[in-house]
């Protein structure tokens, strides 16, 4: 009731406490009652004798309310569960697969980020987009990876859309200015017929204004870069809105489209790069992205094509 009444006051125009309860059957006392509940989370809303309640402002938080408005997607952040605090948004997706494809998790405060291969992503700032999207595609097993590069090149469209120059650093980092300002985590269950369900997590650093020492020349965020902070909300629409196309894309088979997409916004081809595996590293350079998705690299020995899952890319002088 709360989100309807939130509705009513949207439109910006002033709304008597009697109209809201008419249009919604409920008691004067209770409109009251959500208009003070949504006080308390943030929203300015001046009451005016004989004119009635009117919405001032929006506090910047990652609600389904703050989101849905405006948003133009057919199924991506149809449905969000939002909650303040959670140990991560993956584990959060994972909890509830039941819910169904496109729904989003997301938090204002991650205690326990998660980046690849059990590396912590730094999440414990309310200024990000700490967010997971449940998918259900009806795919084979090795194309799940292509769902990460997916994400990766609609995060940087999105970010190129504000006017921020976003490069992807295969295969699933987004940077800008040769510093990561978007992670993205992907994790699946899936069985010898399938897959159940992906977690698509994406964390992104909006208006954080500082990172500790640690990761001070590695991270950004779009305050760091721009000197302003940009309403998360707005970001989070652009996200999904790029995702879906290019999910669609996808799943319709027209995979070379969205790759030829990503290869154009990769700035690891072309670079020396220093290739770490599990059990070993060597360094080559990167020449081109394979219809897979996967990062083709030249060294001594010939070419080779690396699967994202069980390497990692690094410049030769540092992280890009
Ligand atoms: P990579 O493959 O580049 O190591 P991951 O996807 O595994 O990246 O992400 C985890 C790494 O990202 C961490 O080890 C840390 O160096 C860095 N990191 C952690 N939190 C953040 C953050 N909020 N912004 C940017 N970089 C971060």
């Amino acid at each position: 009731m709360k989100k309807k009444v939130l509705e009513i006051l949207k439109s910006g125009e002033y709304c008597s406490g009697e109209r809201i309860s008419q249009k919604l059957n409920v008691s004067r006392t209770a409109v009251w009652k959500y208009v003070k509940k949504l006080k308390e989370d943030g929203y300015k809303i001046e009451s005016v004798t004989n004119k009635g309640y009117r919405l001032i402002s929006s506090p910047d938080l990652l609600t389904e309310a703050e989101i849905t408005d405006g948003l133009a997607t057919k199924y991506i952040g149809k449905h969000i569960f939002y909650c303040r605090e959670t140990d991560s948004t993956n584990n959060e997706a994972k909890r509830n697969n039941s819910a169904p494809e496109g729904s989003v998790f997301i938090a204002e405060i991650q205690s326990g980020g998660k980046g690849r291969l059990g590396r912590k992503w730094l999440s414990e700032d309310n200024g990000g987009i700490w967010m997971t999207i449940l998918l259900k595609p009806r795919i084979a097993l090795e194309e799940i990876s292509k769902i990460t590069l997916a994400a990766g090149a609609a995060v940087c469209k999105a970010f190129r859309g504000i006017g921020l120059s976003a490069g992807i650093k295969w295969p699933n980092d987004i940077v800008v200015n040769g510093r990561k300002i978007c992670g993205i985590l992907t994790e699946l269950s899936a069985e010898a017929d399938g897959v159940n369900y992906v977690a698509l997590g994406i964390g992104i650093n909006v208006n954080i204004k500082a990172f500790p020492k640690e990761l001070e020349n590695k991270a950004t965020s779009v305050f760091i870069e721009t000197g302003a902070e940009y309403n998360r909300a707005k970001l989070v629409r652009a996200v999904f809105e790029e995702f879906e196309k290019l999910y669609e894309e996808f799943l319709s088979g027209r995979v070379g489209g969205f790759i030829k997409d990503y290869k154009a916004m990769c700035i690891t081809v072309g670079k020396n790069v220093r290739v770490i595996k599990p059990d070993c590293e060597f360094d080559a350079r990167a020449v081109d992205i394979d219809r897979e998705g996967r990062l083709i690299v030249e060294t001594e020995k010939g070419k080779m094509h690396l699967n994202s899952g069980e390497v990692s890319v690094r410049g030769i002088y540092g992280y890009i």
